[in-house]
């Protein structure tokens, strides 16, 4: 036989099959096979009979895994990928194989169990230990070596080497968020709206169904159901939700319903934990994949359903090569099986549901939640006013009495800011000098319990100046509220009042977000205090006070979905109020009262934002009327990334001139934040009517010669600083 080999090299120069003889092999297996002057790694993507190449060119296949790696699917998808965003066929082969199973560096896991192979051996009565071990494995059955060992010390060895005790070695698994204890969802009675969502998607002859359902309406356990359909039989399912911190309650809820048939994918677990995960479904063992934008390539055969959870995350959408949309792939998979994919969201994005009005997807509401519980109450307050009245603190006099009776009634409450980066930065209030890092463009932020200024990009930390590096005067201000002000402040308005921060610098390591959870589920915490990342689907029963401290920070980004974005968060956030028996409410602080998009949000009022939006995109000629599609172009030195844009803009330009009637824009220009992490960032900014030009404008990208620089393209970002 000869095998058609993509050698595991991301290089467009050797982006091509090689072919290798070899033995009985299949599609998908990793091979070693030699390669120039060196041995490489690689994957079979088809065998043939015979080769072109004459006998004495063709080499052999030195080694071969006895289980394929990656599933015909997988080599399906890859060549898709690899086709539609233009990279070499080894990077798109690598999203379906996790680091750890690339590199060979994390293997099974084995540990050696001991157990009495001869319960009745003599034991001289001089050796108290050794007859204590043989009690304790009389009553244990067997135990861990390691554990033994610890506890009886030479003993074990003895009683080995005496043929007493027999010792077994056997694989374990590194399962993750063991500690995620069952919860009471096993499969209850669906309520109408969840058993008319299920039917529907079943009916459908649509691949594609999105369930807009406000918060609390019930949409996990309609997922729960459809998975638990397919299950039963015998399919696999693949369940997508954006945010690590998420997927413990979520991985929770699937343990108590599906046992060890669930398994997790996602870069907060350790490498033997997901190298674990990650076999139990290629095996077959775990069926239900469960993660974040990545477990869309898990290695789970004959899949049944796909579901998207919070579709208009942009968390969905990849920022490094290949920049691929968690839609798109999810959509191939859903053909390639035959299988319908379900996309979920209180607030779906502008595009999807404009997709699901003109016919192409089906579309089915949950306008209320389960048992009826009304939506919060949302009340905005005019912080305008507040500063009138001389109120310089984060809290407005609203918030703070709905806060203090919150906490009167024993209930729970967050507090949300919308972005980390408004936290507080230094400025000169004599010249105006604002404190930067050195190494990118943007402003850096006040941590006040490290006493340093931070760059929420790269990581430098910096010293906070004495005076003035610009004018030398002594006028240093800290401005702006950061999550540590608010909870400086709470701490002086309601000093009895447990408080928990979630931000960027509380989550790090391993399951960070996952604890922080957990501590305020446990109600170890009254007040948690968080940004984005506190606004997504928890479901804290004792929550009955949701306040929103700059309810507009985000409208004022440069970027057309910034109404669409702040719509989002005001809903998610907002959601978090009043799950339970208590009924809910939200404190909405802003200095734009007026602002429609707010209006829309206190009023949960999706059809108004989307009749608003929409034709204010038509009119302005923004997605889904148009497509953005930018080019970037990045390095570390000015004038060769410059260059490179140059370069860049010479081979679009004759795309732009042969199509000028399908662009509404074409520019070159500085990325609005000029450099991050020491890389100059430069831009083709491009409006067109339609993708129809992708593949040009992506081929001509490709043709770019310029060295030093990196040159990709993203369309309709979700990012355009
Ligand atoms: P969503 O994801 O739509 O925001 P959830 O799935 O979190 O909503 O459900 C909201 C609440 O309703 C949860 O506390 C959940 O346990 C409860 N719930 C969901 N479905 C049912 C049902 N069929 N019967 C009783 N309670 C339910
Ligand atoms: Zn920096």
């Amino acid at each position: 036989m000869v095998a058609e080999v993509i050698v595991d090299v991301a290089h467009s120069d050797v982006d091509r099959i090689f072919d290798y003889a070899c033995g009985d092999l299949l599609p998908g297996t990793r091979v070693s096979v030699p390669f120039g002057k060196t041995v490489t790694t690689g994957f079979v993507m088809r065998l043939k009979e015979r080769s072109e190449l004459p006998a004495d060119k063709l080499r052999q296949v030195l080694r071969a895994e006895e289980v394929p790696a990656l599933t015909a699917e997988s080599l399906f998808l890859a060549r898709k990928i690899a086709a539609r965003y233009r990279v070499p066929l080894a990077l798109a082969l690598r999203l379906f194989l996790p680091a750890e199973m690339r590199t060979g560096k994390v293997r099974e896991s084995y540990r050696t169990f001991l157990r009495l192979a001869d319960a009745d051996a003599p034991v001289s009565a001089r050796a108290p230990r050794q007859r204590e071990l043989i009690l304790f494995l009389k009553d244990n059955k067997e135990a861990d070596s390691a554990l033994l060992r610890e506890k009886f010390g030479g003993a074990v060895k003895t009683l080995l080497d005496r043929g007493v005790l027999a010792a077994e070695k056997r694989r374990v698994l590194r399962a993750p968020y063991l500690a995620a204890e069952a919860s009471e969802t096993g499969g209850r009675e669906l309520t109408p709206a969840q058993r008319r969502a299920v039917d529907t998607v079943n009916r459908t002859e649509k691949t594609v169904t999105l369930l807009h359902g406000v918060t609390g309406s019930g949409k996990t356990e309609v997922y729960l159901n459809l998975i638990a359909e397919r299950l039963a039989r015998g399919q696999s399912a693949l369940f997508l939700v954006p945010e690590i911190s998420l997927t413990p309650q979520m991985l929770a809820q699937l343990r108590a319903r599906f046992g060890s048939a669930a398994a997790i994918l996602h870069s907060g677990l350790s490498a033997g934990e997901r190298f674990d995960e990650w076999q139990r479904l290629r095996e077959g063992s775990a069926k239900i994949a469960i993660g974040a934008r990545s477990a869309v390539f898990a290695p789970v055969e004959n899949v049944g359903i796909v579901v998207i959870d919070e579709e208009h995350d942009g968390s969905y959408s990849s920022e490094s090569a290949p920049r691929y949309n968690t839609f798109d792939i999810a959509l191939l998979r859903a053909r390639y099986n035959g299988c319908k994919l379900v996309l979920g969201s209180a607030t779906p994005s502008v595009e999807t549901y404009r997709r699901a009005k003109e016919g192409e997807f089906e579309l089915v509401s949950m306008p209320d939640r389960v048992n009826a519980r009304p939506l919060p109450r949302v009340q905005i307050v005019d912080m305008r006013r507040e500063v009138r009245r001389g109120n310089a603190s984060a809290f407005s006099s609203a918030l703070r009495e709905r806060l203090r009776a919150c906490l009167e009634e024993g209930n729970q409450a967050i507090l949300f800011l919308n972005r980390r980066g408004y936290s507080q930065t230094v400025i000169c209030r004599d010249c105006g000098y604002v404190a930067k890092c050195e190494h990118c463009d943007v402003s850096l932020t006040y941590h006040s319990d490290e006493g340093c200024l931070k760059c929420h990009y790269c990581g430098a930390t910096y010293k906070i100046p004495s005076s003035c590096p610009s004018c030398g005067g002594k006028s240093i201000r800290y401005v702006g509220t950061g999550t540590q002000r608010v909870v400086g402040e709470l701490g002086a308005l309601f000093p009895s009042a447990r408080v928990l921060r979630m931000d960027v610098d509380t989550t790090s390591g391993k399951e960070g977000h996952y604890r922080i959870l957990r501590k305020f589920a446990d109600r170890e915490a009254d007040i948690l205090v968080g940004t984005q990342m506190v606004a997504k689907g928890h479901d804290f029963p004792s929550v009955t006070l949701v306040g929103i401290l700059d309810a507009d920070m985000s409208l004022h980004f440069p970027d057309y979905r910034s109404g669409e974005r702040t719509f989002q968060l005001v809903t998610q956030v907002a959601g978090r109020s009043g799950r339970a028996q208590e009924p809910g409410e939200v404190v909405l602080q802003t200095y734009d009262p007026e602002n429609y998009i707010l209006r829309f949000a206190a009023a949960y009022d999706y059809e108004g934002f989307y009749a608003h939006e929409i034709s204010m995109r038509a009119a302005m000629g923004f997605p889904p009327f148009a497509k953005v599609v930018r080019v970037m172009v990045t390095g570390e030195d000015e004038a060769e990334t410059l260059s490179a844009l140059r370069e860049t803009y010479e081979k679009l330009r004759p795309v732009y001139e042969a199509n000028a009637d399908r662009f509404l824009f074409f520019h070159r220009m500085h990325a609005p934040i000029k450099r991050i992490q020491g890389k100059h960032r430069y831009q083709v900014l491009m409006r067109l009517l339609d993708g129809a030009l992708l593949k040009e404008i992506y081929d001509a990208c490709a043709e770019v010669k310029s060295k030093n620089a990196l040159v990709y393209v993203e369309e309709n970002p979700s990012n355009l600083s």
